[in-house]
C-alpha cells in the first residue's frame, strides 16, 4: 500500500516515510492541560476545525462506562477538548467516518487513531468506488504511535485487579518508560512493566508490525520527545502544509526531533522490535497452523 500512498516503496526505512520530524506541543494552556503529551492531535483538529481547513474530525473519547472507548464526530473546539488523552482500548472510526458523511454531510475530515485504523482508512481512499464515498471526504489522517491496545473488558481488568483502583477514579493512563501507570485525583499509582500485559493485548496486536502509523499524513506519539512533548512525523505533503499552517499561526511550538532527546532512534529502536516481535509471531503461527489476518502475511 506504501505505493499507493507514496508513489514508492520505503521498506528499507524502519520509520517509514518521513518528509520532517518535530519535537512539538500545544501552545494553548488548556490543550496542554488536557492533551495525553504535547496535546499536538488535539492542537491540530481543533485549530484546523477553527479556521474552516476541515468541517469535521473522528475522534475517540469515553463513551458511558469510564475509559470504555466510543469513536464521535467533533464539529468544534470544545467537542475536540474533550476527547484529548489516550484510551489504550479501540473505538470504532470508521463507523463515526459513515455518520460524518451520512449524518451531517461533512466534506473535509481529519481522522486520529491508531496505525491499523490509519491502513484501514487508506484503503477507504484508495479502494473501490463504494469505498471511496466515504474515502474521498477524508482530509487528513493523523496516526497515534502503538505498541498494542486491549479489549475494554481487560483494560478494566488490568486497572481494578492488577493494579488494584477503582477505573471511575482514573484521570489518565499513560506508558513512560516501560511501565503502565494510572493516575487519579490522589496522584500517581505505582505503575506495572508493559511486558507483563501482553497477555492481556487484542491478539491481532501480536502480528501488528507498524509502531509509527506509517501510512498516516502525520504520525505523533509519545517516544522520541522530552516529556510533556510529543514526537510528530510528517509522511505527506498535506501533512507538511497542515503542520506548516499551525506553526505560521502560532498554535504549536517545533523544534528538529534531531534536536532534542532521546530523538528519532528510539522510535527506531521500537517500530524495530515490534516488526521482529510480529515477525516471531507469525512464525509460531504458522507452525502451528493459526489463522493470520490478510495484512500481516
Ligand atoms: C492504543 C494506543 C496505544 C499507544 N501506544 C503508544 C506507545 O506505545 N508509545 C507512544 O509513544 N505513544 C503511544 N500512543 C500515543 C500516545 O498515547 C498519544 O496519543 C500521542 O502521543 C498523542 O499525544 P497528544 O498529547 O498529541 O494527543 P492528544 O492531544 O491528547 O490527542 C489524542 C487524540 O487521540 C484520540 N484517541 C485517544 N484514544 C484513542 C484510541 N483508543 N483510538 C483512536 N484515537 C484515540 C483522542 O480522541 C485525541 O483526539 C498510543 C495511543 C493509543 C490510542
Ligand atoms: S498494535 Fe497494531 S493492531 Fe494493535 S491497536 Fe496498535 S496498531 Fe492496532
Amino acid at each position: 500500500m506504501s505505493r499507493d500512498v507514496f508513489g514508492e516503496n520505503y521498506e528499507s526505512s524502519e520509520l517509514g516515510r518521513v518528509k520532517e520530524s518535530y519535537s512539538a506541543q500545544a501552545n494553548d494552556s488548556e490543550i496542554k492541560e488536557w492533551g495525553q503529551d504535547g496535546g499536538v492531535a488535539t492542537a491540530i483538529l481543533a485549530s484546523l476545525l477553527e479556521e474552516d481547513y476541515i468541517d469535521g474530525a473522528i475522534i475517540t473519547e469515553s463513551g458511558n462506562e469510564p475509559w470504555n472507548p466510543v469513536s464521535k464526530v467533533a464539529l468544534n473546539r470544545e467537542e475536540v477538548i474533550k476527547g484529548a488523552g489516550t484510551i489504550y482500548s479501540l473505538g470504532s472510526p470508521l463507523l463515526s467516518s459513515e455518520e460524518a458523511v451520512e449524518k451531517y454531510g461533512l466534506e473535509n475530515i481529519a481522522v486520529v487513531g491508531t496505525p491499523c485504523q490509519m491502513r484501514a482508512f487508506r484503503r477507504m481512499k484508495t479502494g473501490n468506488k463504494q469505498f471511496r464515498r466515504v474515502g474521498s471526504r477524508i482530509k487528513l489522517l493523523i496516526g497515534l504511535f502503538c505498541t498494542e491496545s486491549f479489549p475494554y473488558s481487560d483494560l478494566r481488568r488490568i486497572v481494578e485487579e492488577e493494579l488494584e483502583t477503582n477505573i471511575e477514579k482514573v484521570e489518565k493512563m499513560d506508558i513512560d518508560k516501560g511501565k503502565f501507570i494510572v493516575y487519579t485525583d490522589e496522584g500517581e499509582k505505582e505503575g506495572m512493566p508493559v511486558s507483563s500485559l501482553k497477555k492481556y493485548a487484542f491478539p491481532h496486536c501480536h502480528v501488528c508490525h507498524d509502531f509509527s502509523a506509517e501510512l498516516a499524513d502525520i504520525s505523533v506519539g509519545s517516544v522520541g520527545a522530552p516529556l510533556g512533548h510529543s514526537a510528530v512525523l510528517l509522511r505527506t505533503s498535506i501533512g507538511v502544509e497542515a503542520f506548516d499552517f499551525l506553526l505560521e499561526r502560532e498554535v504549536i511550538r517545533a523544534s528538529p526531533l534531531e534536536n532534542v532527546e532521546p530523538g528519532a532512534g528510539l522510535i527506531e529502536k521500537l517500530s524495530s522490535n515490534k516488526r521482529g516481535d510480529a515477525r516471531e509471531e507469525i512464525e509460531e503461527r504458522k507452525e502451528n497452523e493459526q489463522s493470520i489476518p490478510p495484512y500481516a502475511k
